[in-house]
């Protein structure tokens, strides 16, 4: 198996040796960062233009011939590291957010799908616990909910990472070493699962997963951060009630091209177009959390459904 080395030596080999992520990853030294403080919680916003292409993805009709994750639709230049008996792919992202941004794809075409797949989430946070592993729904910022990814972002990046520990929580079950909390005063429901074990994350997870109103065919909506620290496995579960905002889809002035994903969840707004850069206010942030997030009567249903079976 690949270790932390092998892929960030991917990284540089694939830098020296495809213009194109060349001169992405180099325009990450050029993006514009502003942050601002939204009642105590930091939210930074990134001017980042080579990220269009993913935030005004269609999502609604999947073609297989038009995957960019399956095998054969690869650039050339792409190298992969194989991960977990073969089964996933390890790649660099070629349109970063973050330095570096790795994808790790399934190598089968199968949907966007995290049930069954927690083992495999935890597992790269700690075999790579330098990074954060982040997945996003298929309804939940997924730029290609037809196959199966997570992705990997150098840890500490998303203002999230460095807030929740200092937020106010409520203990919501146990499971031997494992605890799940709620966090309610940054803006957007976070349920937080810590434990030493990574069974017991992952039991905990299935049981905030069933809790979860389901959507039809697919899963109930939500994004998830997983992080290796000192020992710990730490999973942060965004519940969601909505794709894109709104605001998305307005004409004019009013328009914000921002289509949230875990990143925008933990607290990174990604705006390809500088007039979105410049004019998103403390007050459109707020109500982008507040229309995506599940409502605080849903999250209470949930807290009654994980309560039940005490
Ligand atoms: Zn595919």
């Amino acid at each position: 198996m690949c270790n932390t080395l092998d892929i960030e030596q991917l990284y540089n080999e694939q830098l020296q040796c495809w213009e194109m992520a060349h001169h992405n990853y180099k325009q990450l030294d050029n993006v514009e960062v502003r942050s601002l403080v939204i009642d105590g919680a930091d939210v930074r916003i990134q001017h980042n233009p080579g990220r269009i292409q993913s935030v005004s993805a269609r999502i609604d009709k999947p073609q297989k011939a038009a995957c960019f994750l399956c095998q054969e639709n690869l650039p050339t230049e792409q190298m992969r590291l194989p991960y977990h008996n073969g089964e996933y792919h390890i790649l660099v992202n070629p349109f970063p957010i973050f330095r570096p941004h790795y994808t790790i794809p399934a190598v089968a075409h199968t949907p966007q799908r995290i049930a069954g797949r927690m083992e495999v989430m935890l597992q790269l946070a700690q075999d790579y616990a330098p990074y954060t592993i982040f997945y996003n729904g298929p309804r939940c910022g997924a730029s290609a909910p037809m196959h199966m990814h997570f992705q990997a972002a150098q840890a500490g990046y998303m203002p999230i990472e460095r807030q929740w520990r200092n937020a106010t929580s409520s203990l919501l079950r146990t499971h031997n070493t494992g605890k799940l909390s709620l966090i309610s005063n940054l803006m957007r429901p976070i349920f937080v699962i810590t434990t030493a074990q990574a069974d017991d994350a992952a039991h905990l997870f299935e049981m905030l997963y069933d809790a979860m109103p389901p959507i039809s065919d697919e899963e109930p909506m939500m994004n998830i951060m997983a992080r290796y620290e000192e020992g710990e496995y730490i999973l942060l579960v965004f519940p969601r009630a909505k794709h894109r905002p709104d605001c998305y889809y307005t004409e004019g002035n009013a328009q914000r091209l921002i289509s949230p994903g875990t990143v925008e969840m933990g607290g990174l707004f990604i705006t390809p177009r500088s007039c979105d850069y410049e004019k998103l206010t403390t007050k459109e942030i707020v109500d982008i959390y507040t229309e995506v997030s599940t409502s605080p009567d849903e999250i209470n249903q949930i807290i009654k459904q994980l309560q039940k079976t005490i």
